[in-house]
């Protein structure tokens, strides 16, 4: 059961394709402006070093902390169909995209259905995720099943990361 203010959640946003600050910064409108979606805070942006294939333009990332009532699942599939109005194709793992949104948390939830896994298995390993989720998540958040962000910070190099905005 969703409560009926919401859940808190947590949503990753990333670009390397066709202006990528303009993508991340009308992506998060787009999610805030949903019914069953209201945005706490947005991050500042961050540019990255693409993961996996190389040869491909730096990243912007943002995290956006919302409370929404919608459930997981619903939650996913509009921040795919907002993936999908910015013209994403999906080529090559972890290849280059106008738009990339990920459920990174979810109330203290941890969720492990074949077309979503909540907390993100990413999560601790990306300094892209980690310092912009910090500029938004409560000092004390911890990540179900992982551990506090503090710790994750610690275990996880400020490197390749340039915060853009303040
Ligand atoms: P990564 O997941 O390593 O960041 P990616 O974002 O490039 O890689 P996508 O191609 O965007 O991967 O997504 C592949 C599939 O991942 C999606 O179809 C979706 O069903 C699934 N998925 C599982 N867990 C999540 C999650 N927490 N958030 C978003 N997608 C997820
Ligand atoms: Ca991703
Ligand atoms: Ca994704």
């Amino acid at each position: 059961m969703i409560p009926a203010n919401g859940v808190e959640a947590y949503v990753g946003l990333g670009s390397n394709l066709g202006q990528p600050m303009q993508q991340v910064l009308s992506a998060a409108k787009e999610l805030a402006a949903l019914e069953a979606v209201e945005q706490i805070a947005l991050s500042p942006l961050y540019g990255s070093k693409p993961v996996g294939p190389q040869d491909q333009p730096d990243y912007i990332n943002a995290v956006m902390r919302i409370k929404t009532r919608l459930s997981p699942l619903d939650l996913l599939g509009e921040c795919q169909a907002i993936e999908n109005a910015h013209g994403r194709l999906r080529l090559m793992r972890w290849g280059a995209r106008t738009l990339d949104l990920d459920v990174l948390l979810y109330g203290d939830s941890r969720i492990e259905l074949s077309d979503l896994v909540v907390p993100h298995p990413q999560l601790p390993n990306r300094a892209f995720v980690l310092y912009p989720l910090a500029d938004v998540a409560p000092r004390d958040l911890s990540v179900p099943g992982l551990g506090s962000l503090a710790e994750l910070l610690a275990a996880c190099p400020y490197t390749g990361l340039q915060r853009i905005n303040p």
